[in-house]
């Protein structure tokens, strides 16, 4: 464990977006802490790739959601950032076989409005239901689906409209200069982070608690875990004594879904789609991708595919969501299309060994498992992460705030032993 401390007061497992603000704040108030961090850099699900493209490419979470309440939209604005507002709009949906008349695409478009209004509408009964059931039946109703599994990861059928609600969306999606994965990691440049650091068992018996880890053990008073739920679900980590069953079921009842990224540079000649641009692309009710052009005012469009047909694509291998997403294109723009693209890349964030998926969703009856997931052990076990965040979970700011809260908390337990 060369140049950390091998028993620091606090052990952080994750330095993702909530593992780095936990840190942060704990070591800003004199606290003795280490990130133990099993991959080789910074960022976890929020992290830029600057080798494939000449643009950044966040392969995990990108935007500033509910901008006008996202603390990390106010520290970049703080900053000076260079931020871009603007609001995408679908001007393509190729389904049914055909690319949709401008009349059917305004029709889609509100289908979309109105599939969201019976879903918030759904999700304040008090019994909880799935986004499917809820959805108007109309001719779009499965293409609804979608929209679904891209939001929550997780499919309209398997998830909570209670969840759903309970989210804090506001206006404003925002993309910053730079990308997000970079300008989170620039917030927290000091923290004592040892990569490459695998935890595989954490044991509470003692009066201390033992980390075991790849690269040796280490001792401390508070452990903070911010893993995601598939992480958690897979017992990549093992606890001695076992997690109590309330919060194993909440991990059940928070499954980490699945996103997953295409990204497709193309050549400045091809004007056909600018920024703020989206195409919808549908095979059948359970295959679809949408294509949102003009990434930081570039020529980088990005593919989204989502919930089990992501899965089904990243079981086929490398290469099947650039394929599908590539036949949509065709479809929408004519064959041509595809000599302007340059170059591609995809995520794999189901097969990502320390992500294990791309973010949680809530199974129906599962709203008040976040709560549940969140509440700490015995003032030693703190859990933060973006699967804990009641009100905005699925985000990189939702993560931020969660280890500020838990820093809290440990700071607090502090004070009072
Ligand atoms: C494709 C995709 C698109 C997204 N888009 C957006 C978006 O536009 N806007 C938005 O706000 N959010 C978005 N998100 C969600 C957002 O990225 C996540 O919610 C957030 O980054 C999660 O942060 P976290 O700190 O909770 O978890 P993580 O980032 O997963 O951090 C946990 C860390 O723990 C590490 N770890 C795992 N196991 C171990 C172990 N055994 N020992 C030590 N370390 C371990 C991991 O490597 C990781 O670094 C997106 C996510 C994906 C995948």
């Amino acid at each position: 464990m060369n140049s950390l401390p091998t028993n620091p007061e606090v052990i952080v497992i994750g330095a993702g977006a909530a593992g780095m603000a936990a840190a942060d704040a704990l070591a800003k108030a004199g606290v003795d802490v280490v990130v133990l961090e099993a991959a080789g850099h910074v960022g976890g699900r929020c992290y830029t790739d600057k080798n494939q493209f000449a643009q950044p490419f966040d392969m995990g979470g990108a935007w500033f959601h509910s901008a006008e309440i996202n603390p990390l939209a106010r520290l970049a604005e703080q900053r000076g950032a260079r931020l871009y507002k603007k609001q995408w709009t679908y001007n393509w949906a190729w389904t049914d076989e055909h690319n949709l008349t401008d009349a059917e695409l305004e029709d889609f478009t509100s289908e979309h409005l109105e599939m969201w209004k019976a879903v918030r509408l759904a999700g304040k009964e008090p019994v909880d239901q799935t986004p499917y059931q809820v959805t108007p039946n109309s001719c779009w109703k499965k293409a609804a689906k979608h929209w679904i599994a891209q939001m929550q990861g997780g499919d309209s059928d398997v998830t909570s409209v209670q969840d759903i609600v309970q989210y804090d969306s506001t206006e404003g999606n925002w993309l910053v200069q730079g990308g997000l994965g970079d300008f989170v990691k620039s917030l927290f440049p000091n923290l004592p982070i040892k990569l490459n650091c695998a935890v595989t068992k954490i044991d509470t018996t003692g009066s201390e608690i033992h980390v075991e880890t790849t690269e040796g053990t280490l001792n401390a008073k508070h452990v903070i875990v911010t893993v995601s739920t598939g992480v958690l679900a897979a017992e990549n980590i093992q606890f001695v004594p076992d997690l109590p069953p309330e919060k194993r079921d909440a991990i059940n009842q928070l499954p980490n879904g699945l996103l997953n990224k295409v990204g497709l540079d193309f050549d400045p000649s091809w004007k056909r789609a600018v920024e703020g641009e989206m195409a919808d692309y549908h095979t059948s009710d359970d295959e679809f991708c949408t294509i949102l052009f003009g990434f930081f005012e570039t020529d980088l469009a990005v593919g989204f595919v989502a919930g089990r047909f992501a899965d089904q694509l990243e079981l086929e291998g490398k290469g099947a969501a650039t394929e599908f997403c590539l036949e949509g294109l065709k479809n929408i723009f004519g064959n041509g299309v595809t000599k302007y693209i340059r170059a591609t890349n995809e995520t794999a964030w189901r097969a990502t060994p320390n992500a294990l998926g791309a973010y949680s969703y809530a199974r129906p009856g599962g709203a008040g498992a976040r709560k549940v997931l969140a509440a700490p052990i015995d003032e030693k076990l703190y859990f933060a992460g973006e699967a804990t965040s009641t009100n905005s979970y699925a985000t990189v700011h939702g993560a931020y705030q969660s280890g500020i809260d838990v820093a809290k908390d440990v700071l607090a337990s502090r004070a009072m032993s």
